[in-house]
């Protein structure tokens, strides 16, 4: 018998525990013929419902329930670095709690693990039920960090994913503070199967990631796996200066032709906004960096564990 690790990071979703687990189970039939144990992990991202509770009441009724919670929201990315540690099987998967990664897919997902491939991943296609500002944003950053990476971060790719022991453990021996899932798993490699299908709605209750943090999580994404925007900061100082060269000249060779009559304050305003604007912007590139290097240097656990079960 194999164990398969079925890792689900929770962060208030009391009305999803049960019927995770439910829809999970549809599958019973495949494990055994696929002579397949199965561990079910949720994470309790600091949860302010009633997850715990209902966590505990499955665990109660089925062993292979296990539930580590922990001490605050830490993020989905602390959630998923603790269950792929905790994690025991020759093979684990992480799904959402929200039953937007459909358990029904795993079957297929085998498939090409017994076919030789080392993960199976998921995109989903269409970005349907989603607003029309987000999707837009989303297509960019994608398209951004596509150009300045050279990890490869698939768009639409969703956390949904089946691996083989050799990736989780690829994946444990990153040990960095600022944990950037989608691009890690592509910075690790290994042969890698892409699902596609079309976007699921959340069953029950409400998505967790407001527009701002979205945004903050795509720096994240960006810092993390790019260090262009660094290049771009020393390349617009290269381009100013010779800007700066050219001006002077031209003014040189002016005074000497036409003499210098005192004008030009309106555009010595706009060349000061322009310059003390671009370098206050490429001081914060800088600054960026310089903060997520002062998080890692402290070396900061990335989770917390108040209880486990
Ligand atoms: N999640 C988490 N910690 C967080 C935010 C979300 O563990 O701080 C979990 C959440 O419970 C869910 C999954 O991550 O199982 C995906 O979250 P959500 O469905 O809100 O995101 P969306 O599908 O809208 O991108
Ligand atoms: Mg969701």
């Amino acid at each position: 018998m194999k164990l398969l690790s079925v890792i689900v990071p929770c962060y208030n979703e009391e009305e999803n525990i049960r019927d995770f687990y439910d829809e999970l189970m549809k599958n019973s039939a495949f494990f055994q013929n696929r002579e397949l144990d199965v561990e079910v992990i949720y994470i309790d991202d600091g949860s302010k419902d009633r997850t715990v509770e209902k966590v505990k009441e499955l665990a109660a009724q089925d062993g292979r329930v296990h539930l580590v919670s922990f001490s605050r929201n830490f993020g989905k990315e602390a959630a998923i670095c603790a269950g792929l540690q905790k994690a025991k099987g020759d093979y684990a998967v992480m799904m959402d709690c929200d039953l937007q990664d459909p358990p029904a897919l795993l079957p297929e997902m085998f498939r090409y693990i017994d076919e030789g491939y080392d993960s199976v991943a998921t995109r989903r296609v269409t970005r349907k039920g989603e607003p029309v500002i987000r999707s837009f944003f989303a297509r960019m950053f994608y398209r951004i960090i596509n150009k300045i990476s050279k990890t490869e971060i698939v768009d639409g790719a969703r956390d949904y994913r089946l691996m083989t022991r050799q990736v989780v453990d690829s994946i444990l021996a990153m040990t960095e503070y600022n944990r950037f899932t989608k691009g890690i798993f592509g910075w690790v490699g290994y042969e890698t199967k892409w699902l596609e299908y079309e976007n699921i709605e959340r069953k029950k209750g409400e998505t967790k990631w407001s527009f701002w943090k979205l945004f903050l999580y795509s720096i994240d994404g960006i810092t993390a796996f790019s260090t262009v925007p660094l290049a771009i900061a020393s390349f617009m100082g290269l381009l100013f200066c010779i800007c700066a060269f050219l001006m002077i000249v031209f003014t040189i060779v002016r005074k000497m032709l036409f003499g210098d009559p005192t004008s030009g304050w309106p555009s010595l305003v706009c060349i000061i906004l322009l310059c003390s604007g671009v370098q206050l912007f490429c001081l914060g590139i800088v600054g960026q960096y310089l903060s997520k290097t002062y998080m890692e240097v402290k070396r900061r656990p990335i989770y917390l564990v108040k209880e486990e079960l």
